[in-house]
């Protein structure tokens, strides 16, 4: 037998019982008379305490024992006098009878603990140590756990599992294709799915009603700390429903989920139009842990003779509340150069700044008034102790800069409380986006979304600007500025949806070819369908209050899509090559 407990199991009330534990070594410490193991499984660490007056030899063989060597210990369980209230079994230790080393450990690359030296690189080439430490284990628990509790609350909820394909033909979601070459089929290629959209709603043409999947998508795209080219979603498609039955379902399942991992209750979701929330965010994702609104600066700022707001499509502008008495010249300076960046792009920064003796100072001062000032301040609620800043220039721009000033004053004013989750559907996107370089549409969401009801004659009878005008029926669902999921209700119709294929530039050979599936289920009776998906790794890390999806991936890639620890992707043979018959000389 290898063990009797885990190492997570004994107290108190065990004091007294033989057992039998395995696990690693974590540390061990020799004091002289007497030599302690902290022996370590994915339960917990339990003590082992070797005596060198009761045996020798076994104390002796305790001291040589390597970090990370595999045991199995036999003892009794007793009281300890120096007790570790930060462990579960920090109550008690095992007198060790016998010991045996089930496996050797060389020393390994990196501390195995709560904290690490060992840099990102190195744990994920070493993935299976770095797997053995208490944070990166717990992540997989949780993870694990979000995953029963979705199953759990779906299937309560009349969904059923369906596992759709991986080797499919590319559905056009936005992003590059993971393509794999068939042998079968010399020259032609599978795609990897970057979400099973149309087999779910094949799905629901073929009657099944309420659809999961928690599934892996792939999308080959730039990466960054939020994206890995393979990552999990929880994929959904209901029949019969409207935009707020999905809400209300979805709205559902997070707050299951929060209430079931964290025992967090979440409140009623509002909703925001997409309009609403480009205008008083600047984005289509705001975190809403923080006011600090835009305010629309141009009817009270401009003809005054500031030429750069006079030129501007639009002045906007936000209040800090209380930071003027400690934000030095030399912050706003900082501040101004942040706002320059080409990474935010702005070409400079206004301020007013509203002192607590009611002096006021501001970039502007040439141009204004003291008086306009105060009227600025007024109109826009700063008072003594407030700072506005203000960005100019064209709409879209000027929105996307101050969206980013607007999250940095968040960070600096603490304002992003970790422990709060301000949940927000946004809705009503734009169906279609102008793209005016290549001169053609996009779909904002994906080909398959539905305009909304109103908007359907328009769509097929329709203009140019008229197109550019039209809402789709779809919504994403956003907690503390993370973009959690995303979904629509589908056109379900053969006309509506060749039409959509039309303005996003395809012939009607090119959408017969890539989607005459679809289109031809459409032709023997599609209820009516929508659906969402979440990106599952991202709602594991935003539960946590964390940016980095790889903490909650077993086994992640790199910011160069590779794999360290398999070290993939690797050349292959001539062979392979030529069977698949691709024609590719291999630089070795
Ligand atoms: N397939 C979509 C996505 O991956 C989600 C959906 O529309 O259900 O973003």
């Amino acid at each position: 037998m290898y063990r009797t407990h885990n190492c997570g199991d004994l107290r108190l009330s065990d004091v007294g019982t033989e057992v039998i534990l395995s696990g690693w070594n974590q540390i061990s410490r020799d004091l002289g008379g007497m030599t302690f193991i902290d022996l370590r499984d994915r339960y917990g660490i339990t003590q082992l305490v070797f005596n060198i007056e009761e045996d020798k030899e076994l104390c002796e063989k305790a001291r040589k024992i390597g970090r990370e060597f595999v045991l199995r210990a036999k003892g009794i369980v007793r009281e300890r006098s120096n007790k570790n209230p930060n462990r579960s079994t920090g109550e008690i230790e095992i007198e060790v009878k016998t010991l045996e080393i089930l496996n050797a450990s060389k020393v390994p690359p990196f501390t195995i603990d709560e904290d690490t030296d060992g840099g990102d690189e190195l744990r994920m080439k070493y993935r299976y140590l770095d797997i053995r430490r208490a944070p990166v284990r717990d992540n997989l628990i949780f993870r694990s756990k979000l995953a029963l509790e979705t199953r759990k609350f779906l299937s309560d909820h009349q969904f059923i599992e369906v596992e759709t394909p991986n080797l499919i033909k590319s559905t056009p979601e936005g992003a590059r294709d993971f393509v794999v070459p068939s042998r079968m089929n010399p020259g032609q290629f599978y795609a990897l799915p970057q979400s099973p959209q149309t087999f779910k709603q094949i799905l629901m043409v073929a009657g099944m009603d309420r659809y999961f999947q928690i599934v892996k998508c792939f999308r080959d795209e730039d990466l960054r700390a939020d994206r890995q080219p393979e990552f999990t979603q929880i994929d959904c498609e209901m029949a019969f429903v409207t935009r707020d039955d999905v809400l209300a379902t979805f709205e559902g399942l997070t707050k299951h989920l929060f209430k079931h991992t964290l025992n967090v209750d979440l409140p009623v979701f509002p909703v925001m139009s997409y309009d609403d929330a480009m205008e008083k965010y600047g984005s289509d994702k705001p975190d809403t842990r923080f006011g600090m609104e835009f305010i629309s600066m141009n009817e009270f700022t401009q003809n005054k003779g500031f030429n750069v707001f006079d030129s501007a499509e639009l002045v906007v502008g936000i209040v800090a509340k209380g930071i003027a008495p400690t934000y030095s010249n030399k912050d706003l300076n900082d501040l101004t150069e942040w706002v320059k960046r080409p990474q935010i792009g702005a070409k400079g920064l206004v301020y007013v700044r509203y002192n607590e003796d009611g002096t006021i100072k501001s970039t502007v001062g040439k141009f204004f008034s003291d008086e306009d000032l105060l009227d600025w301040g007024k109109r826009m609620g700063a008072e003594k102790g407030d700072i506005i800043f203000a960005l100019s220039g064209e709409t879209d721009k000027t929105r996307k800069q101050l969206n980013e000033l607007r999250l940095e004053m968040g960070r600096k004013m603490g304002l992003m409380d970790p422990k709060v989750f301000n949940p927000l559907w946004v809705v009503d996107f734009p169906l279609l986006e102008w793209d005016e370089e290549n001169n053609r549409f996009h779909a904002m969401h994906h080909p398959f979304t539905a305009p909304k009801k109103e908007d359907e004659a328009r769509m097929l009878g329709g203009d140019f600007e008229t197109m550019k005008a039209l809402r789709a029926d779809a919504y994403d669902l956003v907690i503390n500025g993370v973009e959690i999921g995303g979904g629509s209700i589908r056109i379900h119709d053969r006309a509506l949806q060749s039409k959509n294929f039309d303005l996003l530039g395809f012939t009607k050979e090119e959408a017969e070819a890539q989607f005459g599936f679809l289109l031809g289920a459409f032709e023997y009776g599609a209820p009516p369908h929508g659906g969402i998906a979440f990106g599952f790794d991202r709602l594991c890390a935003v539960l946590n209050g964390v940016n980095s999806i790889r903490d909650f991936i077993a086994f992640p890639k790199n910011n160069q899509g590779r794999d360290m620890m398999i070290d993939a992707p690797s050349p292959i043979a001539e062979l392979q090559l030529k069977e698949l018959a691709l024609n590719v000389t291999v630089k070795n």
